[in-house]
């Protein structure tokens, strides 16, 4: 009975305080209507959320192309001959997708568990086996492909799992095909920080410097085959949206008795 006498106390006291608070103070008010964020259900130890789009789950490849030589083995599928190609196509959206290096390693530099996920069939965020295995920084695992190594290097020996969440941002172009906005990436290895919001100065080949041409405003995530059994699990995407708000009055100032004022 002591203690809760001693809560309803302090209990008001506190509401005391926040009401003088309250009044004192103006509130600021944006004017801006904005849509309910839509409920989601999170997933479980890196599942997809109630709202993804599920491209692998460890069953089938019936969500890729070009996968007839790729194989399923202990609900994961092996990189086989030729790259593979999502059946839908994807514009800024958030990427997991968990892969393995081949074991025992064999190969040295880029010849070690290459693969790599191309955002939107054209931009490479590098897959390699690059856990004691050196190789230029800028081709190694997390890096986008000779523009930008990762951050730093968060990777787990070959046969363990590593995850890559991806955030993207897909390039935007005029109607003259001139590049209007260019294309982001924040990446995370592991859990750690890879790619923060990194601008791509374009394309990623081996041979050329990058560039940007014109394309689709969605294509699809491709995995590559550069001769390694790689292996991939649990794969997932979900498209990002823009925030969506209509500014239905100028922002302004509310009184704790539901006066307002304009902003001065
Ligand atoms: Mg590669």
């Amino acid at each position: 009975m002591k203690m809760s006498h001693r809560f309803a106390g302090s209990a008001t006291a506190l509401v005391f305080v926040i009401t003088l608070g309250h009044v004192a103070a103006d509130e600021y008010l944006n004017g801006i209507e904005w849509k309910e964020p839509a409920i989601v259900t999170p997933g479980e130890n890196g599942g997809p959320p109630s709202d993804a789009v599920v491209l692998f789950d460890g069953k089938d490849l019936s969500e890729w192309d070009g996968a007839e030589n790729w194989k399923i083995e202990d609900g994961a599928m092996i990189a086989g001959k030729g790259n593979i190609k999502t059946k839908q196509a994807f514009g800024d959206c958030q990427l997991h997708i968990e892969w393995s290096a081949p074991v025992p390693a064999t190969g040295s530099g880029q010849g070690r568990g290459n693969s790599g996920v191309f955002l939107m069939d054209t931009y490479e965020l590098q897959v390699l086996d690059s856990y004691e295995n050196s190789t230029y920084f800028d081709g190694q695992a997390g890096a986008i492909y000779k523009q930008t190594p990762p951050q730093v290097n968060a990777m787990r020996p070959p046969g363990e799992w590593n995850v890559y969440d991806i955030i993207w941002t897909a390039p935007r172009f005029n109607e003259d095909g001139s590049l209007k906005s260019p294309a982001y990436i924040t990446a995370l290895h592991n859990g750690v920080l890879i790619q923060n919001h990194f601008e791509l100065k374009g394309d990623t080949p081996f041979d050329r410097p990058p560039k940007y041409s014109r394309h689709a405003d969605r294509l699809p995530i491709r995995l590559q085959d550069h001769g390694n059994p790689t292996r991939f699990r649990n794969i997932w995407i979900r498209e990002i949206g823009a925030d969506e708000g209509k500014q239905v009055r100028d922002p302004f100032l509310r009184d704790g008795k539901g006066n307002e004022k304009p902003i001065e």
